[in-house]
């Protein structure tokens, strides 16, 4: 019944290998969307390729966005019953890592050891740091030549579902409900779902393919508030200050050392939260301290939120008169939350997962992503692995049989939608 495909090598790494030469490196604090207009030139290439694979309404819209539509081949009927699926991949690079004038290097038959990297002697991948790389002996590993990142992060993810569709069109033997593709500008710098509009796109789920170790897959993200805790104080003239002067900058100052050395993010990893004040400015009279709370669950977020309210006590109790108010702003909430309403959605991917040959890894990330946005704007999206590691460094890598591996989870994830949709009627 289900059926094995046979991706070669070679369909996933050529299209890799030419879209890494394309410089799509975002920028922070830019003006423009995308930040970058280079982002343009793999968006029309992709847009363009999509095109000549029979995709007909593949387009670049005006804020740098590939969608397109890979139809049903089943009768309107029946492709009625199953639900639209979309796989998303990022075009833009890690604006801290140079990605122009990428060189990629194919170290052919992998044989163990450290990479050296030929553009630069500083650069050397060592396999004691990168222990997953001792899974990859035999295969063919893609780094850059060392003065670049590589981009795997996410044109890797862009090669496999460009891949996935190339498979689907020149194999129309395999039925298939409708897949939706999107290409997303400016990930990198938090703002791929900016321009998103999820209502339009018509998918009913997704998933992002912008993970790291084949087997992936990331169905949780941190739940994110901001706490702008301010201090009011009274300033007197310093000289004639005594039994007056309330001073705020002191009472801020003093609030900040009162955080638990156990909470902080570089005293955390894995599933702990965090709060971390990371920002502090003001005078005697008034002042500010921003604090970020990350925790994987609400009640998490609830605790770290009464922590900081002792923490208001304990400095007004110190700086009697002081004016200590606590505002709270909501950033994002895990995943997990929306994603568990459909748990089709994991279960099949865990399924593609296997079918494609892996053990299923469960990971949440400590962060936010594209995925868990979009789950809140109402398209359920987890993440699925593209088969890099050192994203965003100059150590980036990736090995092709991880690629095809992940064209291959892309290709039982259509499969097992249709099964199980058309199973039930
Ligand atoms: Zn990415």
């Amino acid at each position: 019944m289900s059926h094995t495909f046979d991706v070669p090598a070679t369909r996933v790494v050529d299209r890799f290998l030419r879209y890494v030469r394309i410089d799509t490196t975002s920028a922070e604090d830019s003006p423009q969307f995308p930040s970058t207009p280079v982002q343009f030139d793999l968006a029309r290439l992709l847009a363009r390729e999509l095109q000549e694979l029979g995709l007909t309404d593949a387009a670049v819209d005006e804020h740098g966005y590939v969608f397109a539509t890979l139809p049903s081949n089943l009768p309107p009927r029946t492709a009625k019953k199953i639900p639209v699926i979309a796989f998303i991949a990022h075009v833009d690079t890690y604006f801290g890592v140079s990605g122009k004038d990428v060189k990629p290097v194919v170290h052919c038959a992998y044989g163990g050891g450290d990479i050296p990297l030929p553009g630069d002697p500083a650069q050397t991948i060592r396999a004691d740091e990168n222990p997953e790389l001792a899974d990859f002996v035999g295969d063919d590993i893609i780094t850059s030549d060392g003065t670049t990142l590589l981009g795997a992060d996410d044109k890797a993810g862009v090669a496999e579902i460009m891949a996935a569709v190339e498979y689907l069109v020149q194999h129309p033997d395999i039925p298939r409900g409708t897949i939706k593709i999107a290409f997303t500008p400016d990930e990198e710098v938090g703002n791929g779902t900016k321009h998103f509009d999820v209502a339009k796109f018509g998918a009913a789920f997704a998933y992002t393919i912008d993970g790291g170790y084949p087997g992936e897959v990331e169905n949780e993200t941190f739940c994110a508030d901001t706490a702008i805790i301010r201090f009011t104080g009274r300033d007197v003239h310093p000289g004639y200050a005594k039994g007056k002067m309330i001073n705020a900058v002191r009472a801020a100052a003093y609030f900040a050392g009162l955080y638990s050395e156990e909470s902080l993010p570089e005293t955390t990893s894995d599933r702990q939260g965090y709060i971390h004040p990371y920002q502090i400015e003001g005078n005697v009279s008034d002042a500010k301290l921003t604090t970020l709370i990350r925790d994987f669950s609400v009640e998490g977020l609830e605790q770290f939120r009464d922590i900081l309210n002792s923490y208001a006590a304990i400095t007004q109790e110190r700086f009697p008169g002081v004016g200590v108010n606590i505002e709270i702003k909501e950033s994002y909430r895990n995943m997990i939350y929306k994603l568990q309403a459909e748990p089709r959605v994991m279960d099949y991917a865990i399924e593609a997962v296997q079918r494609a040959g892996l053990a299923p890894i469960l990971k949440a990330i400590r962060g936010g992503t594209d995925g868990s946005r979009l789950s809140y704007m109402g398209l359920l999206t987890p993440n699925l692995f593209a088969g890099g590691m050192n994203f965003h460094s100059k150590q980036e890598w990736v090995a092709a049989g991880a690629m095809v591996k992940a064209t291959e989870t892309i290709l039982h994830l259509v499969q097992i939608w249709r099964e199980r949709s058309l199973d039930k009627h």
